[in-house]
């Protein structure tokens, strides 16, 4: 099967150490399987988009020698195409009168990745009285089969989810209109064919919640790698919140030396330019995973 790949940055801030080791992570299994790598803006979130950010990512990804093998796909231009994905789960949606406040103070835990897991409020309707918010998909009973998403991640082995324990009924529609995230993304990652998911290990919990839209709209399931997050000292993830800096684009080989290593990946570039750094990583991140050149 042609292997096509991607790196999708929300343009929330300029490319920083973190997401440059995400995407040269992509870059890197891409070009070992002689495959295609794309590039997809995910400014779908417009209230997070920072005018320019997409722009100055784009241009940093070139300067460290990271061309799309096609063109680049904006989010926010493709708002028919979730919708008719949502209009697809219609059975398994609903409405949602509560606020964060509310799902926060149902005491139930919180979900793997930190949110309030939803306590199922609005299942059998809007409470009297409220207007609908969000809409949620509703997620399989405890009880069935379907409830168990296993994921065989490239990296991190076997991850096993229960979408009813670990994130409950989730978004598709959020409250400020926008599509969520996680819709999004599956439906662009199946139309661009993508066959192999290579990106930051902080969205591992995310995954089951696309798998399971995948299995409910048809889709292939990708195969999946998360690499390590990249951390600052006081172990947060680097981000535009935790205060990551720009990359500084006038050393691009020492940049991209400190993200392979950030990856693990021992390499020593015959000669100190762009092309030595590839050629010398591209074989190593190959040896790595066992793909043959
Ligand atoms: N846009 C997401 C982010 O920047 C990444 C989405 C993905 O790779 O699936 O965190």
């Amino acid at each position: 099967m042609p292997y096509i790949g991607r790196f999708a940055p929300s343009p929330t801030g300029p490319l920083h150490a973190g997401s440059l080791v995400a995407a040269l992570a992509s870059y890197l299994d891409a070009r070992a399987y002689h495959g295609q790598w794309l590039i997809r803006i995910e400014d779908i979130d417009e209230a997070r988009t920072v005018p320019g950010s997409a722009e100055d990512i784009i241009s940093s990804l070139h300067d460290f020698g990271m061309q799309p093998d096609g063109d680049i796909l904006w989010q926010s231009k493709r708002k028919s195409r979730y919708e008719q994905a949502f209009e697809q789960l219609s059975s398994l949606a609903y409405p949602c009168g509560c606020s964060r406040k509310e799902i926060a103070d149902s005491r139930i835990s919180l979900a793997s990745d930190g949110a309030a897991i939803y306590p199922g409020t609005c299942r059998h309707g809007l409470i009297p009285g409220r207007s609908p918010r969000a809409w949620r998909l509703r997620v399989p009973e405890p009880d069935r089969p379907e409830d168990v998403i296993d994921i065989q991640d490239r990296w991190q082995g076997v991850f096993r989810e229960r979408l009813s324990a670990s994130v409950g009924d989730f978004v598709l529609k959020r409250a400020d209109g926008f599509w969520a995230y996680q819709l999004a993304v599956v439906v662009d990652d199946a139309e661009q064919g993508i066959t192999d998911v290579v990106r930051g290990a902080d969205l591992l919990e995310s995954t089951a919640r696309q798998v399971y839209l995948q299995q409910l709209l048809g889709y292939p399931m990708p195969r999946y790698l998360h690499v390590p997050v990249v951390t600052n000292a006081r172990g947060e993830k680097l981000s535009k919140q935790t205060g990551a800096a720009a990359l500084d684009r006038s050393r691009p080989l020492q940049v991209l030396m400190e993200a392979a290593n950030a990856l693990g990946l021992n390499i020593s570039p015959a000669k100190n330019t762009l092309q030595a750094f590839w050629e010398a990583a591209v074989p190593a991140w190959a040896r790595r995973f066992g793909i043959n050149e």
